[in-house]
């Protein structure tokens, strides 16, 4: 036996870390009630154990579901690490939710209390008579901008609860194996499930995620997090950016261009992570108004494939290094990320793009493959398609509740998303297997034609679904936004397609949107657009 010592990896082994060795590390955050906020991470953890004997007082069991509808903010971070530290479960809910969805996963995972932000209280009075389990809602504020109207009976005052508890508090020596946090898929289909973290797959994917293969944290960052903290932990930063040390910066409610932008530049920040539309805001209103980043150098870019057009404009005209990144609300969120190797380097800037655009290496605890419809392992030759399916130790194996009961396949968990890997082990996803377009036999990848479409400087978003084809079963459509005063038609944006893409890919037809229809972490919803288009006939469909 190894004669190493045993200590559980906790959440709150973290925060205790961080306080005492990065205890003057800065958290900044814009809060929903309009002005900024600044203390360090010392005083975030004498606040987290505040919160821990609230969470003692209002009588919370170890396991017990505690609810939170916010936005990124130091309150909302004080949650993370008391509730998990004390040994409930954070259960962090998407406010972008229906009303009734939100209601829904109140009630299944049977939340005790429920935090939220000011911007919430309409929604929180108007679910509250739907969720009998939550005994006390608490708005995240201060006395003064509590209702006065007593609308909510069991509404309590955060500042004031705080005020109210002792700061000593000893952190519990927990089962790493217990449940630490909870975070619901957006459920396209169906009910939303749940993920449930355990605290020994939070602090190991922390630790791999910080990696410099994977997100590089380091404590000369300032670390912005556009990825709210209600989808999967902010892909985990909460966690990652306090065990390094880096400045961590929250930006509350205010994601448009111009309320980012300014933020970057105030605070000084370094590193940030979001989805691509995010970065379309930021980009879109810095290029507008001729702005440059003084100190920003580097972002992460997952949750949904990074559109090329997008990657080439943050590192050509802006110098910001781009990390393509691949993961899921059931994987912690990370499973890949993108980078060079050092054989990479004299390769010319198209080459190395071409690699950069792929979703990239699996990080260290993760295994990946790609299998046919049997189930067979398919080569990694960078051209077969085939499902992706992943295990590691911050993969869920079985949903919150036994939902859908036992989902692994021999285990592995088959993730829903349609890839090619490389011979150097570069992951590529062409599409979500409900999304693949399959023309006579073949599969067609939709997220392929729809970058080809964005990198026209006319279209400003593009969408491709499969529509019904007497012959072929299904033909590609392209369904495209066009930039504000920007002309580009039909014909033009077919042939911005020749030579790009084999000729059975070719879209059959381009349709002309307002807009797209997107849920609620922000994604294209194809099902939507696929349902919105089912009555279309494609031309000279009929001769073909
Ligand atoms: P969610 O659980 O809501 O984070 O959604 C996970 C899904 O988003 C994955 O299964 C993929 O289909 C998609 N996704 C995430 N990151 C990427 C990426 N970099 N490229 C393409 N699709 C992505």
């Amino acid at each position: 036996m190894g004669r190493m010592m045993d200590q559980p990896l906790l959440i709150s082994s973290i925060i205790r870390f961080a306080a005492r060795h990065y205890g003057g590390s800065e958290i900044v955050s814009r809060r929903v009630e309009g002005d900024m906020h600044r203390y360090t991470v010392r005083e975030c953890e004498a606040r987290a154990r505040r919160v821990a004997n609230v969470l003692r007082a209002q009588g919370i069991a170890l396991g017990e579901r505690v609810g939170t509808l916010a936005w990124n903010g130091y309150r909302h971070l004080e949650l993370y690490y008391g509730v998990s530290g004390a040994g409930a479960v954070l259960h962090t809910i998407n406010p972008r939710l229906h009303p009734e969805q939100i209601a829904y996963i109140v009630n299944h995972a049977d939340d005790q209390l429920l935090f939220f932000d000011l911007t919430f209280l309409p929604l929180v009075a108007a679910i509250a008579p739907l969720c009998p389990t939550v005994k006390a809602f608490v708005l995240m504020s201060d006395r003064a901008h509590m209702p006065s109207d007593g609308s909510m009976p069991n509404l309590l005052c955060y500042e004031d609860l705080l005020a109210a508890a002792a700061e000593d508090y000893e952190w519990p020596e927990l089962d790493e194996r217990a449940a630490a946090s909870l975070c619901y898929t957006s459920g396209t289909t169906g009910n939303p499930k749940g993920a449930l973290y355990s605290h020994r797959s939070t602090v190991l994917h922390a630790y791999a995620s910080a990696m410099p293969n994977a997100l590089n944290v380091a404590g000369r960052d300032v670390v912005l997090p556009v990825v709210p903290m209600f989808h999967v932990n902010a892909w985990g930063l909460p966690y990652s950016v306090l065990l390094s040390g880096a400045k961590l910066v929250l930006p509350g409610a205010a994601l448009d261009g111009k309320s980012l932008y300014d933020l970057f530049e105030a605070e000084g920040v370094t590193f940030s992570a979001g989805v691509p539309t995010v970065w379309l805001g930021l980009v879109n209103y810095a290029l507008q108004n001729r702005l440059t980043f003084s100190t920003f150098r580097r972002t992460v870019i997952g949750g949904a494939a990074c559109p090329p057009a997008l990657m080439d404009t943050l590192i050509d005209h802006f110098g910001i290094e781009v990390i393509h990144a691949w993961g899921m609300t059931e994987m912690s969120p990370l499973g890949t990320t993108c980078g060079l190797l050092a054989r990479h380097r004299d390769l010319p800037v198209a080459g190395q793009r071409a690699v950069l655009r792929k979703q990239g290496h699996a990080i260290f605890g993760v295994d990946m493959k790609i299998v046919d419809d049997a189930g067979n392992e398919l080569p990694w030759d960078g051209l077969t398609f085939g499902h992706l399916l992943v295990k590691g130790p911050w993969i869920i194996s079985r949903y919150f509740r036994d939902e859908g009961g036992d989902v692994l396949q021999d285990g592995w968990f088959p993730t829903g998303d349609v890839a090619t890997i490389d011979a150097d082990g570069y992951m590529q996803i062409t599409d979500r297997s409900k999304d693949v377009i399959k023309s006579g036999g073949e599969w067609i990848g939709s997220i392929d034609l729809e970058n080809i479409a964005m990198a026209h400087p006319a279209v400003l978003q593009a969408a491709c679904i499969g529509v019904r084809h007497p012959k072929w079963d299904e033909r590609p459509v392209l369904v495209v936004v066009r930039r504000p005063e920007a002309e580009v038609t039909r014909e033009e944006l077919l042939r911005f397609f020749d030579g790009k893409v084999a000729k059975f890919w070719m879209p059959d037809d381009v349709l002309f949107v307002e807009s797209l229809p997107t849920g609620a972490t922000g994604k294209i919803q194809k099902n939507r657009l696929r349902e919105q288009f089912r009555d279309y006939r494609l031309p000279g469909a009929c001769q073909k």
